[in-house]
């Protein structure tokens, strides 16, 4: 019997090849195949004259054919088939390349849809193998059609098939997990419509409803997954440490400690000293001093012969915590290694094996590292304690693995964005809270400004008199899809009526913006960073710059949250307005980091007009320097979808803490109240889900995989 479980090689026409394609997008079952919701929808409703199509984009016509095909024969066996078709404002070359066999499917006369790049060539236009649907009055096409993320070796065709098979394949066998009375109070459609029109909507209508019920989904499996999980946590166990002495550590250190961190060092310490094991998330602006608390952590672990780890989500923010630790547990008596990708293989077996080692004397105390530290063979002899830095840029399956690993250790994670209180609530229902809400005296203040395109002369004239002087910058814009297509929409643009009115303001995007600014200086040293790049490629930009040798670094949100280049002087933020006030703040403190006197320039794109909100809003920035007072103005002016990580970039909200695939909790914020309602009650009455096993199995196949918390 086919379920949601099956492999994708059960449908017709998927092998090896495929099925790893597949793999790579993260697509093994029918189930994840389902779930890979469009990225988009082609707007194919949105018929327009030849005369009216835009150039840069893919647009819909209704065009007659007037000429019968002629296929056209070139030389190495290729050929193309042309003809023309026409409406009232125009006429039109199609052209379809090596498919002689559409010769047919064209008859003089007939009405088609067509939808592809209308090039405009002379007076005439042409499209070269355009998406063709046979139109009649009688039978409306549907006006949306999905747009897939791919992979190499899946075709979008391949997926809008695959899809399709595998809605079939389900359609009788799909139960509806959510019980009908909860369906009933919140007026949801059932899953299987749900699945069928967020892949197939037959119209705008049809898929806002299979979305409220998918999004519902998201926010009631969320809501359960952590309650449920909140429980698990409190009933394991981890070893309780007693021997407590830091005064070792804060001897070394140069500076005292500032009293937050004081503070959330004996929070942490408290947490340690019993045998429930500690889930505790390090809240603080970057630069508060989150390394030197957990370091004492790790050092309460180790003074009772246990080990701790430490993993960054990239390799230079591991060898920036290792150069920093590593001498002051070296002068403390315990060994400490780093483990990367990149470190030797030989170097990889001794580091495994000291970690294993049972001898107290050869044993490994402290190792320092990437996701490297996942790998299953790596094993610890007596884990006490496992620190994450930055946790949510790990990806869901990391975090699974990580929390296997580290399941009776004590777990520390620390994280520069500030959480407002009342959300933290929501979104770390299962980790305690310390916040370190102090800097370090004597730091400098970033001073900061909001300005219009009108100033673009003066800031390039500031940016080169900053690099004359030897100091870097950074220039952040906010990330477009190269991907997509302007004549292509986003389920979230479909919520607004006027969802059809192509039209967006035009925004700089990283590459397009380093290039023009190469050409406008062009004894500069530039050079840009984007999400699409391997991460060993932005983890080679980075490390030039932070040696400084780039004097400009353009890029989108991706710069390395931890890095610290104190050389760097000035940030400028491209299209500011697309930014939330706490990523604003983040993004400014990666300047002020040293000596320098430092800028934060917040450029308004064309379409903000100055003194109006989005303006002032900007200019809240220059009065403000409390992430976590920014943090609270967020979330009331745009709510929680900043936390959560719908980030500019969107990265985040695919790997973050939350993985909500289609759910925007500011956006929905309505729904994610009904849905934490209904998890409340449903858990009041009946705290394991007896009644509901399907609900269950789901929050566990949710959790398991992506929280790694519900074993
Ligand atoms: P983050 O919280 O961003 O991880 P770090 O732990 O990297 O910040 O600390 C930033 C810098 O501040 C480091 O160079 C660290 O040595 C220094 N620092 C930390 N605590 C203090 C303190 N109490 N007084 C002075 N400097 C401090
Ligand atoms: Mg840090």
């Amino acid at each position: 019997m086919v379920t949601r479980q099956s492999p994708v090689t059960v449908l017709p026409g998927i092998g090896k090849a495929k099925a790893a394609a597949y793999e790579r997008l993260g697509i093994l079952t029918l189930g994840d195949l389902l779930l890979h919701y469009p990225r988009a929808y082609e707007n194919r409703g949105d018929i327009r004259l030849l005369s009216e199509t835009a150039p840069d984009g893919k647009s819909a016509v209704l065009l007659t054919v007037a000429s019968e095909p002629k296929s056209v024969r070139l030389r190495s066996h290729k050929s193309f088939l042309k003809f023309r078709a026409f409406d009232e404002s125009g006429s039109c070359e199609i052209v379809y390349f090596n498919q002689d066999y559409l010769k047919s499917k064209f008859p003089v006369g007939a009405v088609y849809r067509f939808y592809g790049r209308v090039e405009r060539s002379g007076r005439s236009y042409k499209m070269s193998a355009p998406a063709a649907e046979a139109w009649a009055e009688s039978v409306p096409l549907p006006p949306y059609r999905a747009v897939y993320r791919m992979t190499e070796g899946i075709s979008q065709n391949q997926i809008v098939k695959d899809v399709e098979a595998a809605l079939e394949l389900l359609a009788a066998e799909e139960v509806d997990p959510l019980p009908a009375t909860l369906r009933e109070k919140r007026s949801l459609c059932t899953l299987p419509y749900a699945l069928r029109h967020i892949h197939r909507p037959t119209d705008r209508e049809s898929l806002l409803i299979a979305r409220k019920r998918l999004i519902y989904d998201e926010f009631l499996t969320f809501s359960l997954g952590t309650a449920m999980a909140g429980r698990r946590t409190r009933t394991g166990t981890a070893p309780a440490c007693k021997r407590q002495e830091l005064s070792p550590l804060t001897e070394k250190l140069t500076y005292t400690l500032t009293d937050a961190q004081r503070r959330a060092i004996d929070e942490i310490r408290a947490d340690m000293a019993r045998d429930i094991p500690m889930s505790r998330i390090l809240v603080g602006d970057v630069g508060c001093g989150k390394t030197v608390c957990a370091a004492a952590a790790m050092l309460i672990a180790l003074q009772n012969g246990l080990q701790a780890a430490l993993m960054a989500p990239t390799e230079i923010l591991a060898r920036q915590h290792y150069a920093d630790l590593a001498p002051l547990f070296g002068e403390m008596g315990y060994s400490c290694a780093l483990l990367v990708g990149a470190t030797p293989a030989a170097e990889k077996r001794r580091i495994k094996a000291a970690l294993a080692e049972r001898d107290p004397e050869k044993r490994l105390s402290v190792v320092i590292g990437t996701h490297a530290l996942l790998t299953d063979d790596v094993e610890f002899a007596f884990a006490g304690l496992v620190v994450t830095d930055e946790q949510h840029r790990f990806g869901a399956r990391q975090r699974a693995r990580l929390a296997e690993k580290s399941e009776h250790a004590h777990l520390l994670v620390m994280s520069a964005t500030p959480i407002p209180r009342s959300l933290a609530l929501v979104l770390y229902g299962d980790l305690a809270i310390s916040r370190i809400d102090e800097m370090p005296p004597g730091r400098q203040r970033v001073d900061t400004f909001a300005v219009d395109e009108s100033y673009r002369e003066r800031l390039n004239g500031f940016i080169e008199r900053q690099v004359a002087e030897g100091g870097q910058v950074y220039v952040v814009c906010p990330a477009v899809d190269e991907e997509k297509d302007a004549g292509e929409v986003e389920l979230s643009e479909l919520l607004s009526e006027e969802a059809s009115v192509v039209g967006r303001a035009p925004m700089k995007n990283a590459i397009g913006h380093a290039e023009s600014l190469r050409e406008r200086f062009p004894s500069l040293r530039i050079a840009h960073l984007h999400g699409r790049m391997k991460s060993r490629e932005k983890d080679d930009v980075m490390l030039r710059f932070a040696a400084g040798e780039i004097d400009v670094l353009v890029s989108t949100t991706v710069i390395e949250v931890g890095v610290n280049v104190p050389n760097a002087c000035l940030m400028i933020v491209e299209n500011a307005e697309r930014f939330g006030l706490s990523q604003l703040h983040q993004l400014r403190g990666r300047v002020g980091r040293g000596r320098r006197k430092s800028w934060c320039i917040l450029v308004a794109g064309e379409n903000v007009s100055t003194g109006g909100p989005a303006y002032r809003r900007l200019d809240v920035m220059r009065s403000t320097y409390d992430g976590f007072a920014i943090a609270e103005k967020d979330l009331a002016e745009r709510g929680p979808g900043d936390f959560l990580g719908s980030a500019a970039d969107g990265s985040l909200r695919q790997s973050g803490g939350l993985s909500f695939r289609l759910g925007d909790v500011a956006e929905d914020s309505a729904i994610l109240g009904q849905a934490a309602e209904d998890a409340r009650a449903m858990l009041g009455e009946d705290a394991e889900l007896l009644a509901h096993p399907a609900l269950a199995e789901r929050v566990r196949e949710v959790f398991t995989l992506e929280e790694g918390l519900i074993s």
